[in-house]
């Protein structure tokens, strides 16, 4: 973001992030969130934070329950009863679905089982599942279970393509291991760790040339990054809404199915996939629902899905394309200043695990420290919260929606007093419970 200051500010200076904030369109929408008292907030890739909006959502819908009973599956606005169907319109365009391939239901690791059920069907020599090295551990016990399940053996099946670095993986790497024995591959749109954004048309376009089932785990992308499934034509996908959706902890989670596949018959049915007109049939025989809605299994929780509609309007005013402009200006500047206030040398010695490249990057930004959970212990201590996953690397997420860049310019001081004034010795070592 170019401002007429930066002639006489320098880019590392506290009234250089204050001009940053003042010439920010999406300022305002700070105000909408409640924000943790005295905290800067960099955790939001974790758990976002709760919006007035969310929190108007979810007071509504107990009022509804109070007041409308069983009678809120019809009555209510909108009904109940189409809940999924109804919030996944809202989602698509974060996705870049048309909305019959949305629905919000069940919970990530929930819906790629029941979308690799359905998908992965291993035949002949095409039996092999790929995966990556540097996946979420959910996905790969999930994956393990599912070769498991068509009698087959993980350790042969399940190929997870290596990093060369311990950080990114090559995209020409995964494409090289689409194969002819390869059924299905799962990969994240966003690397959890890292923040590697994969190139995914590029990906997408390889897997159907190669006859691979293609899905992506969208779980560290949505509501960060903008998508184009159906233009990329990208087979299914699976998030969740707690990161950056803001739609709170457990929140309901998203699916996606390309047209192509509506009418496959989902592996993991249940009667809330049923064809919606006749589900109170209570007939035996299945009819699937059209679109994506045939993967729900069960009834949607009314609670864990109000604060996502009120979050979701949020997204729709403020824009993904907005959004994304300024995470990318937060992610860069934050990266700028840890390189220009020496943060990146001795006596500090950071590192930055995520990609330089902007169309490379998702949300957060992985700052690598030897040090690491001392070091974030030490943060949380002086008020900035960001997270840390093992065995080095505290994650900061700069949330266009709700972080300054003043937010920004705080926590690379904090970085840079911790190591400065030896804070994060007097902490104990070893990472928390949670981390
Ligand atoms: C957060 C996350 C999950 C979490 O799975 P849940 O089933 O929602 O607990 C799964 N995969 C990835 C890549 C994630 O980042």
């Amino acid at each position: 973001m170019a401002i007429d200051t930066a002639i006489v500010t320098p880019v590392t200076a506290e009234a250089y992030a204050l001009a940053l904030d003042a010439a920010d369109p999406l300022a305002p929408f700070r105000d909408r969130f409640h924000l943790p008292p005295g905290r800067v907030y960099l955790d939001g890739n974790s758990l976002g934070l709760l919006s007035r909006d969310a929190e108007r959502e979810t007071l509504t819908a107990l009022e509804q329950w109070k007041t409308l009973a069983v009678g809120g599956w019809l009555e209510a606005d909108p009904p109940w009863f189409t809940l999924g169907e109804d919030l996944g319109a809202m989602t698509a365009p974060l996705v870049g679905a048309e909305p019959g391939s949305v629905v919000v239901a069940g919970g990530t690791t929930v819906n790629l089982h029941a979308l690799v059920a359905t998908f992965y069907r291993p035949e002949g020599r095409r039996r092999k599942i790929v995966a990556t090295a540097l996946d979420f551990p959910s996905d790969v016990y999930a994956l393990a279970a599912q070769v498991h399940l068509h009698g087959g053996d993980p350790a042969t099946d399940l190929v997870l393509i290596p990093s060369d670095d311990g950080r990114t993986i090559d995209e020409a790497g995964i494409i090289a291991a689409l194969t002819d024995e390869v059924a299905l591959a799962l990969l994240p749109s966003v690397l959890y760790r890292s923040g590697q954004l994969l190139d995914i048309p590029r990906l997408a376009a390889a897997a159907r040339e190669r006859g691979v089932s293609l899905g992506f785990d969208c779980a560290h992308s949505i509501g960060a990054v903008p998508h184009d499934f159906d233009a990329w034509d990208v087979d299914w996908a699976f998030w969740c809404s707690y990161k950056y959706l803001n739609a709170g902890p457990g929140a309901i989670g998203g699916l996606y199915v390309n047209r192509r596949h509506w009418g496959t018959a989902p592996a993991l049915p249940g009667w809330w996939g049923y064809e919606k007109a006749r589900q109170f049939d209570m007939a035996f025989d299945w009819r699937s629902a059209e679109g994506a809605g045939a993967w729900q299994i069960g009834t949607p929780s009314l609670l864990a899905s109000a604060p996502l509609r009120g979050s979701l309007r949020l997204f729709a005013e403020a824009g993904i394309g907005a959004l994304r402009a300024k995470s990318l200006a937060q992610t860069g500047y934050l990266i700028d200043l840890l390189e220009m206030d020496g943060l990146l040398a001795p006596p500090f010695g950071y590192g930055i695990g995520t990609p330089r490249e902007a169309a490379r990057r998702g949300g957060h930004v992985a700052v690598e420290h030897p040090e690491g959970p001392r070091i974030a212990r030490a943060l949380k201590v002086r008020g900035v919260v960001p997270d840390f996953r093992a065995p080095n690397v505290i994650r900061l997420a700069p949330v266009p929606l709700y972080t300054s860049f003043h937010d920004v310019w705080q926590a690379v001081r904090a970085l840079r007093e911790v190591v400065a004034g030896g804070e994060h010795l007097r902490g104990e070592a070893g990472r928390e419970l949670v981390a």
